[in-house]
């Protein structure tokens, strides 16, 4: 764990050159120990009352290793890098590509994904349910979001365009479903992708 001031204290790229998210396994996959998760959020947090109260937070220009098996917590000191290519000196622009469609960590011990629009698509929520209704069982309405039962798995559609869907094998089929209700909703599929 660190704490980034862009521009300010050395970004992740600084430290960890070209590191990509698809070397590592998944939390769906590799699974999280629950109390990690605690620790490092309740860190983090008082890392960001110390900069709203206009403290320096104590993880600037630090990465804390925290092991739990061996209960060990060690800082080490990490600096900012001229030739790094997101906050040195001559940055590289770069577009970064945006995932419609992710796996997550699984619930209750099946797959979800999430889709995620590139906008929010403040959805018509009257208009949403007319459709849903249509294709499962409506198990909760609300004026953020529904959830519906479909065929033995869970759907839930939030008024932002996102989806959460528990329980499919597949991201295809996933997908294949939220380009039906939006293709339903009247939305052009430029404004998802
Ligand atoms: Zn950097």
């Amino acid at each position: 764990m660190s704490t980034i001031i862009p521009y300010k204290t050395p970004c992740l790229e600084c430290h960890y050159r070209d590191l990509k998210n698809r070397m590592f396994p998944t939390c769906a996959v590799a699974g999280v120990h629950p109390p990690i998760v605690n620790i490092i959020s309740s860190l983090e947090v008082s890392e960001a009352v110390r900069i709203i109260t206009g403290k320096n937070p104590n993880l600037m220009n630090k990465m804390l290793f925290c092991d739990l098996r061996n209960l060990g917590f060690d800082i080490v000191q990490i600096h900012r890098r001229e030739d790094c290519p997101v906050c040195g000196l001559k940055p590289i622009e770069k577009t970064i590509k945006h995932e419609v469609i992710e796996e997550i960590c699984g619930r209750g011990g099946k797959r979800t994904f999430v889709v995620a629009p590139r906008e929010n698509l403040e959805l018509n929520m009257n208009t949403l349910y007319e459709v849903l209704k249509t294709k499962g069982y409506i198990r909760v309405r609300a004026n953020l979001g529904i959830n519906m039962a479909y065929n033995q798995k869970a759907i839930s559609i939030l008024k932002s365009g996102v989806m959460i869907a528990k329980g499919f094998d597949e991201r295809e089929e996933v997908l294949k479903i939220y380009k039906n209700i939006i293709e339903n909703l009247g939305i052009p599929w430029t404004r998802v992708e």
